[in-house]
């Protein structure tokens, strides 16, 4: 018998992808750090080399997240399972949870607690807005049998911040558990899970952790834990059932799922390089470059869509100056520059740009890049540039805001 190619054509070969330059709403280019470290052989994932590894990791990310939780650990899938997981285990059919929705990730909220047979009273915040913790204490009072609340910190589709913190403070107040989406946030904004009191959150590796995508940090208190034991019906997922998962991330050591070994290498070495620069020395780091690439920006006229006081360094949400073609403009900065920028969602789908500058690509050489590259292609469509003015205002931030001499941390 011999065997069919079932249209393998003979052409196809090894894939080598372009070298591109991240700076859209995510995956953001990973470190070289990080990929070598993805390279390094595969091992048992009940290896005692391994499983060891993994302890070191969870420990990372508790300095990452600021957090002393036992239960904090990576999932095996991107930030939507990191989200589903907190939903399956904490959401038991017919309980109130008030989902905030400014953006495209809390309509995924809402998705999640109504599939898992809760209901979601939902407040609503117009999209580039943060959350308004005034309609969530309003929420409150006309639904004081609410559970949970969830909301997004840094909501991606925007470059929106929520005031996680206030936002804590009332969920205690009224005795409610929180879920905070911290996909975009960690490493990238002030975030102090134990200090602000969060109760369950998730992340994803490929935002400002110079990670590649496809896993979800996430941390639960022990109020979380004691609800979980409490809960009256099973979760109705297997994969993502927490007592299954900390049988193998426990101290069990159990088999649940074969973990993605070489995946966490690359998230150990992403968080060994975090905690090496320091949390507070990278939100500086995104702070600084958010500065210089707006000052860059303002000389083509561009306005932010989200006010100065929640704007998102890591995501930079302006307006696409009048009649210029958006789509081309992300076309030519992808095919002549190899620069990837996002495009609008929702209503603002045409109507802005995504600007990212997360994890490794939050940096300078991106920042002069991206501007040089809006100067050139405007010009080449037809828009007066004054050439180099761009640059120069950034410049003039990274001047003004020396970096002084960051501390290396060593483990
Ligand atoms: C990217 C993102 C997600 C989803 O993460 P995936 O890894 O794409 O599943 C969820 N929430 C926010 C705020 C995000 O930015």
């Amino acid at each position: 018998m011999t065997s069919t190619d079932f249209g393998a054509k003979k052409n196809i070969n090894t894939f080598y992808p372009p070298q591109r330059i991240l700076m859209g709403p995510g995956p953001s280019d990973t470190h070289p750090r990080v990929l070598s470290a993805m390279a390094r052989p595969t091992l048992g994932h009940l290896d005692p080399v391994f499983t060891d590894m993994m302890e070191e990791l969870k420990s990372l990310l508790r300095y990452s997240f600021q957090t002393s939780n036992v239960m904090t650990f990576p999932v095996s899938g991107p930030g939507s399972v990191g989200m589903e997981m907190c939903f399956v285990n904490m959401v038991s059919p017919g309980d109130k949870i008030i989902i905030c929705r400014n953006g495209v990730f809390g309509s995924r909220m809402i998705e999640n607690v109504q599939r898992c047979g809760g209901i979601a009273i939902i407040v609503d915040d117009n999209w580039g807005e943060p959350v308004n913790p005034q309609k969530v204490e309003d929420a409150l009072k006309k639904n004081p049998d609410t559970k949970i609340i969830a909301f997004v910190h840094a909501e991606t589709s925007t470059g929106a911040l929520s005031d996680a913190k206030t936002l804590c403070e009332i969920a205690q107040r009224y005795n409610c558990l929180t879920i905070v989406d911290a996909v975009t946030s960690l490493g990238g904004s002030p975030l102090l899970v134990d200090e602000w009191k969060i109760d369950a959150i998730y992340s994803g590796s490929q935002k400002c952790l110079s990670c590649p995508p496809g896993l979800s940090p996430v941390s639960f208190s022990e109020r979380v834990v004691d609800l979980i034991k409490n809960r009256k019906t099973k979760v109705q997922s297997w994969f993502m059932d927490l007592n299954l998962v900390l049988g193998y991330w426990g101290e069990t050591r159990t088999y649940h799922h074969t973990a993605p070994t070489n995946a966490l290498y690359a998230l150990h070495e992403a968080l060994v390089m975090l905690y090496e620069e320091g949390l507070e020395h990278s939100w500086a780091r995104h702070q600084r470059n958010h500065e210089a690439l707006k000052a860059g920006l303002t000389t083509f006229g561009t306005k932010y869509l989200v006010d100065a006081e929640y704007r998102l360094p890591q995501l930079n949400s302006v307006y696409v100056p009048n009649a210029i073609d958006e789509k081309e403009v992300r076309r030519r900065l992808l095919a002549q520059y190899n620069l990837e920028i996002g495009a609008g969602l929702g209503d603002f789908a045409g109507k802005i740009w995504r600007f990212g500058l997360m994890g490794y690509s939050s940096k300078i050489d991106n920042v002069m890049l991206c501007l040089n590259a809006l100067e050139t292609v405007f010009s080449d469509m037809g828009r007066k540039i004054s050439f180099g003015a761009a640059q120069t205002a950034a410049h003039k931030i990274y001047e003004e805001n020396p970096l002084n001499s960051i501390p290396i941390k060593t483990i």
